[in-house]
């Protein structure tokens, strides 16, 4: 016998797992809950689903149908949260664009979309006409003018506000197939193009549900009513790591901060009382300065970093401060969360190591399964020592790259989704990152991490901030360099970077091969289109010129 389906009535409803269905609950319980653009805009859930059926109605008129694409380019604002619904729901394809990539990947990622219609803010109103030449199916372009008085350019079919407003707030929505793709975007690409990674409906709904699951599952504060949530990854970048779409669902108080502006975020955040943001660690780095310069209190602030290993010292930091810090993992291939860290039961012996654990990637969230396998496959034990490749399966991680066979296939190999990060597992699941498979410094027939080193040389005397990249070797294949940017007026020494190196290696805690010979001083790390350190700028860079020894030197990378 095979399997059998319950079937129902011809008027059963059959709920499909789609974006709008994200609103229903949040405007019963929320209809008078606001959501906030800078200190510019502030307007209720109510007039929040009124705005999204009006940005459905103008982008219909302008030729959005349904199966198009639809392109952003926007700051973090409620604008793109109002795309990030009426573009799905209307049954197109919203493609957010990383704005922060150079002008020839931006137009490489449209002329792959070839969107009907697309949102400009006029702070990228210099791209237009290589877009209009590029992008052969372009009906409007429609013009964010953001407050500004500037005239509207020849080009716009309108302003946002104005069109916005005379559009009908009643667009009629429909349902459709839940596996329909809701959003398409590049990853930041470190070499070559950008790739291009989409996600359906379906996905997107699974993966807020599961982002709320995991809320009851880690022993810290969870994301819940009575907080005010603001995000501090890009809305381009992997849907804000979905948390828009749960703090909507949610029914929350949401600020949108537009253009990151270090001083304008700690204003936000006590103007609105924001408890619940994410971030990379630069985000946080840049919150804490600018914190002290504005007297901003911090106090309570939950911030759940990620994109890439937060440093103990940064964490310390941040807590010394008052804030909530957690450790969140995941990539543009995984729409993005796999893992949370969980906190360690309070009666647990090994719970005087909190920080230790709240500085790893954490576990996986619901329905993530992940296991750690060596270059054939093999299953890695889960025992905290073992070393693999993480690969990972979930209901929302990216099908392919979009239009790129070979790449899919290596995506996809053997069924699990490679991350091409080397990781452990431990018995109670918790995920440590050890590093990218290119980045892992192999030293004499040892591995040695870069994130290993980085968080232990962030904690030395005078560093402010660090990265370790390998550099070629004639005697041990390759060695680490440590590329520093020193705290404000202190000098840093060869001797100061390897004293906490030279305890761990004591203790056993870390190979010999880990201490190092040399180290450059930088004024500033350079940082890729996400905010993350840009190991392959540091790499040619310093790679190509390693007489860089011991001395220090002077001047920005990258
Ligand atoms: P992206 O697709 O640009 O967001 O980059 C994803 C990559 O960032 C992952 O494959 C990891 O190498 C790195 N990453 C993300 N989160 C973490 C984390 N919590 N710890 C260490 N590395 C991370």
């Amino acid at each position: 016998m095979g399997l059998r389906f319950a079937e129902g009535s011809e008027e059963t409803y059959r709920y499909p797992l789609t974006i709008g269905h994200l609103l229903d609950r949040a405007l019963i319980t929320s209809a008078d809950q606001e959501i906030i653009y800078r200190d510019e805009i502030r307007y209720t859930y109510r007039e929040f689903a009124r705005r999204v059926g009006r940005l459905a109605s103008l982008l219909s008129s302008l030729g959005g149908e349904e199966g198009t694409t639809i392109s952003v380019l926007d700051w973090d604002s409620h604008r793109y949260l109002e795309a990030y619904f009426a573009v799905p729901m209307m049954g197109a394809v919203l493609q957010s664009v990383n704005v922060r990539l150079p002008l020839e990947q931006i137009l490489y990622t449209l002329v792959h979309t070839n969107p009907s219609v697309i949102l400009v803010h006029r702070d990228f109103f210099h791209l237009v006409e290589d877009i209009r030449k590029a992008v052969p199916g372009l009906n409007a372009i429609v013009a964010i003018l953001d407050g500004s008085d500037e005239p509207l350019p020849p080009w716009a079919a309108g302003e946002y506000e104005t069109l916005s407003e005379a559009a009908s707030a009643g667009f009629p929505f429909r349902d459709f197939d839940e596996n329909a793709i809701a959003t398409t975007f590049f990853t930041s690409g470190t070499t070559g193009n950008p790739k291009g990674v989409c996600f359906s409906h379906r996905q997107l709904v699974l993966h807020a549900m599961a982002l709320c699951g995991h809320s009851g599952d880690t022993r810290h504060r969870g994301f819940g009513i009575d907080d005010v949530y603001m995000p501090l990854t890009p809305m381009f970048h992997v849907h804000a790591w979905g948390m828009p779409y749960v703090a909507t669902m949610l029914g929350l108080k949401q600020v949108y901060p537009g253009r990151y502006d270090a001083a304008m975020i700690c204003k936000l955040r006590t103007q609105h009382g924001v408890t619940y943001s994410h971030g990379v660690p630069t985000i946080l780095q840049m919150i804490l300065a600018a914190a002290e310069e504005t007297n901003t209190d911090l106090s309570g602030w939950m911030m759940v970093i990620g994109g890439s290993a937060l440093a103990p010292a940064l964490f310390e930091e941040g807590r010394r401060r008052g804030m909530e810090l957690v450790c969140a993992y995941g990539m543009s291939e995984t729409g993005p969360i796999l893992t949370v860290t969980r906190r360690a039961p309070r009666t647990d012996a090994g719970a005087a190591d909190e920080g230790y654990l709240l500085t790893r990637a954490g576990v996986p969230i619901p329905l993530v399964s992940a296991r750690i396998v060596d270059e054939n496959m093999n299953t890695l034990p889960n025992d905290g020592r073992a070393r693999g490749e993480l690969v990972v399966r979930a209901p929302w991680l990216t099908p392919c790259y979009v239009g790129d066979e070979a790449g899919s296939k290596a995506l996809w190999r053997g069924g699990w989704l490679h991350t091409q990060d080397v990781a452990t597992i431990d018995r109670q699941g918790n995920v440590t990152i050890c590093d990218r498979l290119k980045d892992i410094i192999k030293s004499g027939g040892e591995w040695i991490d870069s994130i290993l080193l980085e968080g232990i040389i962030a904690g030395a005397a005078g560093v402010s901030e660090v990265a370790v990249i390998a550099v070629p070797d004639d005697q041990w294949g390759e060695r680490p360099l440590a590329v520093v940017v020193p705290a404000v007026g202190q000098g840093v020494t060869l001797e100061a970077i390897n004293a906490p190196i030279q305890d761990l290696i004591a203790k056993g805690a870390v190979t010999r091969y880990a201490k190092l010979e040399r180290f450059v001083i930088v004024s500033e790390l350079p940082r890729t289109s996400v905010g993350k350190i840009d190991k392959k700028k540091l790499r040619a860079q310093f790679v190509a010129s390693p007489s860089a020894d011991h001395r220090p030197v002077a001047g920005t990378a990258g």
